[in-house]
């Protein structure tokens, strides 16, 4: 399938290509030129349904089915993403039972396979992936890349925006070719640091001379999207399995947002044919997005808030722009003014008429931090079921959307394993958290609730800090040319 630029569509890459390139060189994000329609098979193992959705897009890759079979088999239950009956026509869909706990590892664990069958079919030298995370991509990256040949992995993080459990995780991350560095600000700051490296020709060319070209394993990267697809056919499959949907009903997705990658996974199946009425865009005090669903205006003249669902700490959602080039009839130009008026201005507005187009496929709502903490109470004490904090802002959001009156069934995305939360999810329960460390808190949630601590949790424990950089933004081309 050939890609193509939401900012220039006489541009066009072979998926395979696009994977290494990660962005195109007009700073526009790769599409696929159509959606192609994919059918829903019953009973079908998660591996062979997520290479059915790859084999539409890497049609030149060879193996794909070996390839996810690699990729799902660390993956602590055999369905990889399980869906959870939680109440009546409601649903949660599990995307937490890889290495990391959290949903990245569902596409990080196959993007690295993509890379080098990409690379082993177009040639060129090593590559270098560069990321910013929130959080959780960061360590589900270390873990995808870690010691794969030909391949270099450094990691940006907000020295001030992850949860100590998610920067135990990686600080400890072992492997040759994996660096982890701390940057001094929040999330956009290193995003955008990011973003500027691959821009700088004088970067790129330094880095080509020490024999690499850049990459990202962002969720900008298409090759982070296109396993997301599976999933959302997997949780339909497994309704019908269940008897809970007949063939071909409607249902709804509640996602919590940040990046925009998960929820356009969920439209992008949509496109593909699987039968979706809603998706639930569904942030936290960041609501960017439901600001922007509401008034189709996306203004960044807002504080930036930390909350305890940081992975959504975001202000500039990246995916937004592969719906934007939809909204707008697949217009590049179009798609292009918006971005550089973003970039000049921080605001841009689709207008009325396409926002109104908009409500037809999505609805969108957030949650406040006490609503949230008041959504896990609730939840483990009414329902039996223990939710994280990311997972808990899409809950509270779909309890919003049910006093709409709409009944049909629905699945709530669920993003992380409460684990990676313990001192959040705690005090929601009405714990008292005082003193303890992530490891103490941990322990006590599996008391608590009678849930199982997990295996990756009780292995951090006992692993040595190998990463301790900390850079100013400034810093951060320094730390790449050094880590080569
Ligand atoms: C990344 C992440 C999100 C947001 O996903 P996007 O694809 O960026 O919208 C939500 N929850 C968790 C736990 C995450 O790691």
């Amino acid at each position: 399938m050939i890609l193509i630029s939401t900012r220039d569509s006489r541009m066009g890459v072979p998926a395979s290509k696009a994977v290494l390139m990660g962005i195109a060189p007009d700073g526009g994000l790769l599409v696929p030129l159509k959606f192609p329609q994919l059918s829903i098979e019953k009973d079908e193992p998660y591996p062979a349904l997520a290479a059915r959705v790859l084999a539409q897009f890497f049609d030149d890759l060879p193996e794909l089915d070996k390839l996810t079979q690699e990729a799902y088999r660390c993956f602590d239950d055999p369905r990889v993403a399980p869906v959870v009956k939680t109440a009546d026509g409601e649903y949660v869909m599990e995307l937490w039972h890889g290495p990391t706990l959290a949903f990245k590892d569902m596409a990080l664990s196959v993007l690295p396979r993509l890379l080098t069958a990409s690379m082993a079919l177009h040639g060129g030298s090593d590559v270098l992936i560069l990321v910013a995370t929130s959080g959780d991509t960061g360590k589900a990256a270390l873990e995808g890349f870690c010691d794969v040949p030909h391949t270099r992995i450094v990691v940006f993080y907000p020295s001030d925006g992850v949860s100590e459990m998610q920067k135990l995780q990686m600080v400890t991350q072992g492997g040759d070719n994996t660096q982890v560095v701390a940057v001094k600000g929040n999330f956009d700051d290193a995003q955008s640091g990011v973003k500027a490296m691959f821009a700088d020709e004088t970067f790129v060319s330094a880095v080509a001379e020490k024999g690499y070209s850049l990459s990202s394993a962002n969720s900008i990267n298409f090759g982070r999207l296109a396993p997301q697809i599976a999933y959302y056919y997997g949780a339909y499959a497994q309704l019908v399995s269940m008897g809970e949907i007949a063939q071909g009903e409607p249902i709804n997705l509640v996602v919590p947002t940040g990046n925009f990658g998960n929820i356009l996974a969920g439209y992008y199946a949509k496109r593909m044919g699987l039968p979706v009425a809603k998706l639930i865009c569904a942030s936290n005090r960041n609501n960017v997005l439901t600001d922007f669903f509401h008034s189709g205006e996306y203004s960044l003249k807002r504080p930036f808030y930390r909350t305890m669902s940081p992975s959504m700490d975001i202000l500039i959602s990246s995916n937004l722009e592969r719906l934007l080039f939809e909204l707008t009839g697949r217009d590049p130009h179009m798609v292009s003014a918006m971005m550089k008026q973003l970039k000049e201005t921080g605001v841009y507005d689709i207008g009325e008429t396409a926002r109104r187009a908009l409500e037809a496929d999505f609805w969108a709502d957030w949650c406040s931090e006490e609503e949230t903490m008041a959504c896990i109470r609730r939840t483990f004490e009414t329902k039996g079921y223990l939710l994280d904090t990311h997972t808990a802002v899409a809950a509270g959001v779909y309890e919003k959307y049910k006093k709409t009156g709409d009944a049909t069934k629905t699945v709530i995305v669920s993003t992380a394993s409460p684990y990676k939360f313990p001192q959040d999810v705690l005090a929601s329960l009405g714990e008292s958290t005082d003193g303890m460390d992530a490891f103490a808190l941990s322990r006590r949630l599996s008391a608590k609730t009678g849930t199982r601590l997990p295996r990756q949790i009780e292995e951090l424990e006992t692993k040595p800090v190998r990463h301790k950089t900390v850079v100013e933004r400034s810093g951060m081309r320094e730390a790449v040319l050094e880590a080569l």
